[in-house]
């Protein structure tokens, strides 16, 4: 498929952007506001079951029953995205074009999880095995396209509403492997190498260390995980989820790692969805980008760098002063977003 679109860097700074004007092509279900009521019609969803001809043919499923690929019987299923921000050039990506303007094809690949069959399910409403089932699935989709060199860095995503971008209610996340690492992620991993050089240790552990102690932006807290309301939250109740073992890469965690996420997940999107009246939200993974071969700093990033999700409600509306400044105001302080969301503790 080659790929309508175009990442483009601006030429006075750092940042990158996607033109992709056949996204604006995307169906969209929901009728125009309000939309916190039932999230749309199932009656002509193309991730329903019996709908498989809807969506470009599965790169992955769970078929429990072991039914035949693009018919029913999927627990998850995963298939190319039908109006992708990046595709696949067929010839290989061209070097960046040189000078000022500095764009290349928008090369990538961008797939769709559908998370559950039913139509109307929700994170926290799938069973414990159906939550990791989703977790798993993400870890090896991530794993196989790491798995090409010809993918620098590798995002999974859910937009859940309408505010936070999702053009279909039916439950489903998003996976985009790109040819370069994102600023945002490069930032992240460089303050944490600068952290470990100057104390010897992982900025993330050291934080969670001091979060602990401190106790008053802790959500939820296990053997395997925390969840915090952080320090400098952006968004009204901004949530991370961090695994207590130290590990950069998400990619790499074991079945009952994945296993034990699912069942965080239902229980931290259940009081997202219970505390707030459902908001719409964004859940972002953060990793260290895959080794390849010969790269010097990869060993370096897996000491200083610690995965994690950050969970971004949609309840403010960036405005000048966040596009002007990249700071944001945030109007609910992290500590009673914590203190709210772990007094929901059903
Ligand atoms: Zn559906
Ligand atoms: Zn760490
Ligand atoms: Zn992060």
């Amino acid at each position: 498929m080659t790929g309508p679109s175009e990442l483009r860097r601006d030429p006075a700074g750092v940042h990158w952007v996607i033109i992709a004007p056949e996204r604006a092509k995307r169906p969209d279900e929901f009728e125009p506001r309000p939309l916190r009521k039932p999230g749309g019609s199932s009656a002509a969803c193309p991730f329903c079951p019996g709908r498989e001809d809807r969506t470009p043919p599965e790169v992955a499923a769970i078929r429990p029953s072991g039914s035949a690929p693009d018919g029913p019987g999927w627990n998850v299923r995963v298939v190319p995205n039908k109006f992708p921000a990046v595709g696949r050039p067929d010839r290989a990506a061209g070097a960046p074009s040189p000078g000022l303007f500095h764009s290349r094809e928008g090369f990538g690949i961008h797939e769709v999880v559908i998370e559950a069959p039913d139509h109307g399910a929700d994170f926290s409403s799938l069973s414990t095995v159906a939550a990791g089932a989703v977790v798993r699935t993400w870890r090896d989709r991530l794993r196989a396209l790491e798995g090409e060199a010809a993918w620098a860095y590798v995002q999974l995503f859910k937009n859940h509403g309408r505010e936070a971008g999702a053009s279909l209610s039916h439950p489903h996340s998003q996976i985009v492997a790109l040819p370069l690492v994102p600023g945002r992620i490069r930032e992240e991993i460089d303050a944490a190498v600068r952290f470990r050089a100057e104390h010897g240790i992982c900025l993330h552990c050291r934080v969670l260390a001091e979060e602990d102690a401190a106790g008053r932006r802790i959500i939820l807290s296990d053997a395997d995980h925390a969840v915090t309301a952080p320090f400098a939250s952006r968004f009204p109740y901004e949530m991370h989820i961090h695994p207590r073992r130290h590990a950069a890469r998400f990619a790499e965690i074991g079945d009952g790692e994945a296993e034990a996420l699912g069942a965080l997940f239902r229980t931290v999107l259940g009081r997202l969805r219970r505390s707030l009246e459902d908001p719409p939200f964004n859940l972002i993974l953060h990793q260290a980008p895959a080794r390849r071969p010969g790269d010097a700093s990869a060993e370096e990033e897996s000491l200083a760098y610690h995965w994690h999700f950050e969970i971004l409600p949609v309840l403010t509306r960036a405005a000048g002063f966040e596009w002007a400044t990249g700071i944001h105001i945030n109007p609910v302080p992290p500590e009673k977003a914590a203190a709210v969301l772990r007094r929901d503790s059903a």
